[in-house]
Formats: structure tokens, C-alpha cells, sequence
């Protein structure tokens, strides 16, 4: 994004289309005078909310406004910034902002406010992907933790580690500078230690990785199963409302259903696929088909198993679990009630508990894991303990703190570990400072990339282009 930083720049900060207030936003030199002429007033208090009536050419348009002025670099962007709260009807806005614009202010681009700001060093790139996902939402963890970022925690750890990085190679480098003195500003062992607490300092971080993207981007949770297991049962349980088709028909979920939903604050696509099994019907093929794509795809798959049901199915199902291995998987064992019916074990079925160990229970087949959650779907029982293991296995307790949320973040700060063990391995061997200090180099550019500090234009473009028009 080519902009020159001084021209002075307008948009709509709201949405558009019509509602109670718009507010209407510029930034560089003379906002504020360009404020002054359109209210005809000659002073505004800084930062103060002050009620002017504006004058719009051509025609001497009216509409009472408040103007808020700030001058640089007390603002948003570091520059001189004007906020104009109108009435929010798009007339009005349109006329504010032509006026904006013949009064000498162009368009802003899309993220251009959050642009200037980052350029003036008011915010450093981390924080500016916060405020994109703060206003991209869709949960409150995701609001939780996209706030602290903008407050800077991440920035905090980043620059905690990198400073930690700068002092051991201050060290190292004096012992470079002396090297007749006869002695050493940082003794082998102690440069070990440092660096191995730096690296775990970067591997704590990273091990925020797979929930922090699962809580930026979403997770895709697939329930899979023999059919007539209650996939669909257990996919409209968990959704609590009746969005599948249920009947006693094997069979009959033939696509793959999708639905939004939230587990743990982490915004879910819920998927109920077609039951794994042989079948000569082209459609149903088709459905299986998906349905193994489908569960290729997700974050987290949810087995749902019948134990009630034939050998053929409880064979399938074990089959279907073998494949999962390695993988984010959970086991349900469905249709309780019916065990119960049938007096298997009245006992052990009469006290089943949800979410207590299923094996050892009299019918649960040896490889279902210790943990497999028992629900009756019909009945609803036990679901919400698999909803609480879904929140469990997705998310976190506490989203606070400092999580990497991107791709970016996590190949960065790998980057940066890597460089911190490369140099450890290093000191541990004896090897020359020379070696030591260009992996602290290395690690050192990683974190500054992070924050943005010399940022390759087209990764500035990638980020800034996914924010909007006033942002
Ligand atoms: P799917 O083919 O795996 O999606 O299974 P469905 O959810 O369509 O259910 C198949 C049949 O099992 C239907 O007749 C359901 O009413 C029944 N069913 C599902 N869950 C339960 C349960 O927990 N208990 C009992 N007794 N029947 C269930």
C-alpha cells in the first residue's frame, strides 16, 4: 500500500446504509481546519466533543453534528484526526464526505487509518491484526483475546524474548570486542542456560498455536459412524434443535450437513456425514465418498458408535476408529437408553454415568478408549458432558494472555526457536561466539518481523488488505 502519509484522508468509519449516528473520520494535515470551515467555528478543545452545525456546499446544507478534533500525535494514527459524529442517513453521509473531499481530502483505502498508525509507530504490526480481529468477531474468546493483543500482550512477550536475545548477545559480542583480556563477559554454561530459557520462553508460545488458530479460523468438528449409529441424533443434540433428518432408515443422511456453532468460545463448523459402510447405491456412495473427505478435513472427529448394534457394526466402527488414529478424535458411545431396555446389565446400565470411563462396562467393546462419552441422543442425556469435552478438547480455560493466533505467528516463532536451539547446540558444543551470534541474529529478525519491524511490503499488503474501508 503506496500512500503519502501527510495527505489528508476521509471515510466512514460505520457501516453504511442507514441508522441513528454515522461517524466520519479524517486524518493528516488540516483535518482541522478543514472541520473549522465546514462548522464555521475557528477553535475546537482537543478532544472534547463539540456541537456545531456543519454547512454543506453546494447548496448550504445543514445538519447538526459532534466534532471531535486531536491534535498529532495524540491520535489514532499519530496525525491531526477529526471524528464527525452526523446523523446516520446516507444522504447526509454522502454530503459530509463530498464536502470532505472538496474541502481537499481524498478516499481513504481500505485499513489506511490502522496503516498510518502502524507507519507513525502508534501500534506495531501485531497489534494492528488485533483491532482487524477484534472487529471480526464472531465469539467473545476470540474478543477476549483479540483485546489483549491490541493492548499489547503479545507485542510484551515478543519484545520480552528479544530483549532477553539482546542482552546475552551483548555478552557475547564484548567477548568478541576483548578477546586478549583473557576472560569471558558470559561463561558456556550460563550462555546455555540463558538460551535454553529463551527457547522454552518461545516454546510455551507455540504450544498456543493449535488452539489459537483453531480460535482465530474456526474448527471443523465431523461426526462420523456406521449408520443408523445417531449420527444425525447426536449432531442435532449437540445443536439443540432438530436440523438432520432422523429416522430409523439407514441411510438416509446422504451429504454432508454443515451448521455454525461455538465450543469452548471457538467458532465451529459441525459436520454430520453419511454412515461409513459398503453400499451398491450410487447416491449412498457418493455420500460415503464425501463423508471420508470430510473427515479427512476436520480439526476433531467425533466416532459415534452403536453397541447395541450388529457385529458388522461394531466391527466397522473399530475399523473406523483405526483410521483416526493420531488424530484429534472422540469416541461416543450412543443409544444408552437402549442398552438399559434391554437389560444387558441392568446394574452397570442403570448408573451409567455420562462421561464416566466406558470400559470395563458390560458391552462396550475392548478398543473403545477409556474415555468415550456415553449419551443417550434420544433421551439427551450425556450430551451436554460431550459438549463440555468438545469446549475442553477446542479450546482453553483462560483465552488470556499472549496466543498465537496466525500461520504468521507460528512460522515466525518457530523460526526464531529453531535459531535459539541452533545456538544453544552451539555453546553446548564449544563452537566459536562467531556462529552463536549469527543464529541470535537470525532469531532477532524473526521476532522484528513479527512485530512488523521491517516488514517486506507485499506481507504489509496481505495483512492491510484484509481490513476494511475507514478501519
Ligand atoms: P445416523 O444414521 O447415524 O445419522 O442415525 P440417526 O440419528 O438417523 O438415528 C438412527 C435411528 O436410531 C433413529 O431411529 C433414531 O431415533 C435412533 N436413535 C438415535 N439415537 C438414539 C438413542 O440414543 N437411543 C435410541 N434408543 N435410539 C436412538
Amino acid at each position: 500500500m503506496v500512500s503519502t502519509p501527510e495527505t489528508l484522508i476521509v471515510a466512514l468509519a460505520t457501516p453504511q446504509g442507514r441508522g441513528a449516528l454515522a461517524t466520519i473520520r479524517l486524518s493528516g494535515a488540516g483535518a482541522i481546519a478543514l472541520a473549522s470551515r465546514l462548522a464555521g467555528r475557528t477553535h475546537f478543545a482537543p478532544r472534547a466533543a463539540t456541537l456545531v452545525t456543519l454547512r454543506l456546499p453546494p447548496d448550504d446544507l445543514t445538519e447538526t453534528a459532534l466534532v471531535t478534533t486531536f491534535v498529532a500525535p495524540q491520535s489514532f494514527t499519530g496525525q491531526e484526526c477529526v471524528e464527525i459524529d452526523t446523523h446516520g442517513g446516507p444522504v447526509i453521509v454522502d454530503a459530509v464526505l463530498q464536502a470532505c473531499i472538496d474541502g481537499g481530502a481524498r478516499l481513504a483505502r481500505e485499513g489506511e487509518f490502522t496503516w498510518r498508525a502502524y507507519l507513525n509507530g502508534r501500534i506495531d504490526l501485531l497489534q494492528a491484526e488485533a483491532i482487524a480481529d477484534v472487529i471480526a468477531a464472531t465469539t467473545r474468546a476470540q474478543v477476549r483475546v483479540a483485546s489483549r493483543h491490541l493492548e499489547g500482550a503479545l507485542s510484551a512477550a515478543i519484545i520480552g524474548i528479544g530483549d532477553d536475545i539482546a542482552r546475552v548477545r551483548a555478552l557475547l559480542e564484548a567477548s568478541l570486542d576483548f578477546p586478549d583480556e583473557g576472560f569471558h563477559f558470559i561463561e558456556r554454561g550460563d550462555l546455555v542456560a540463558r538460551l535454553g530459557l529463551v527457547h522454552d520462553a518461545c516454546v510455551r508460545l507455540l504450544e498456543s498455536a493449535d488452539a489459537g488458530q483453531r480460535l482465530h479460523d474456526g474448527a471443523r468438528v465431523v461426526i462420523a459412524g456406521r449408520p443408523n449409529a445417531g449420527k444425525s441424533s447426536v449432531f442435532n443434540g449437540l445443536l439443540k434443535r432438530p436440523r438432520a433428518i432422523v429416522t430409523p432408515v439407514a441411510g438416509t443422511t446422504r451429504d454432508v450437513l454443515a451448521e455454525g456453532t461455538v465450543f469452548g468460545g471457538v467458532p465451529v463448523q459441525l459436520i454430520d456425514t453419511a454412515g461409513v459402510r459398503h453400499t451398491t447405491d450410487p447416491v449412498e456412495q457418493e455420500g460415503v465418498a464425501r463423508a471420508e473427505e470430510a473427515t479427512a478435513s476436520a480439526s476433531l472427529v467425533i466416532l459415534v458408535v452403536d453397541p447395541s448394534g450388529t457385529d458388522e457394526d461394531r466391527e466397522g466402527s473399530e475399523a473406523l476408529w483405526a483410521t483416526l488414529d493420531g488424530r484429534a478424535r472422540l469416541c461416543v458411545l450412543n443409544k444408552m437408553d437402549k442398552w438399559r431396555a434391554q437389560g444387558t446389565d441392568a446394574s452397570a446400565m442403570e448408573n451409567w454415568t455420562p462421561g464416566a470411563s466406558a470400559r470395563g462396562t458390560h458391552g462396550v467393546p475392548d478398543w473403545c478408549p477409556a474415555d468415550a462419552i456415553m449419551v443417550s441422543a434420544l433421551t439427551g442425556r450425556g450430551i451436554d458432558t460431550l459438549s463440555e469435552r468438545l469446549a475442553a478438547e477446542l479450546g482453553q480455560a483462560r483465552w488470556d494472555g499472549a496466543i498465537l493466533t496466525r500461520a504468521r505467528h507460528r512460522s515466525l516463532v518457530t523460526a526464531c526457536a529453531d535459531a535459539i536451539a541452533r545456538a544453544r547446540a552451539t555453546a553446548v558444543d564449544e563452537g566459536s561466539e562467531e556462529y552463536i551470534l549469527a543464529d541470535l541474529h537470525d532469531a532477532l529478525v524473526a521476532l522484528e518481523d513479527l512485530r512488523g519491524v521491517e516488514t517486506p511490503d507485499d506481507v504489509l499488503e496481505t495483512i492491510f488488505s484484509s481490513f476494511c474501508i475507514g478501519k
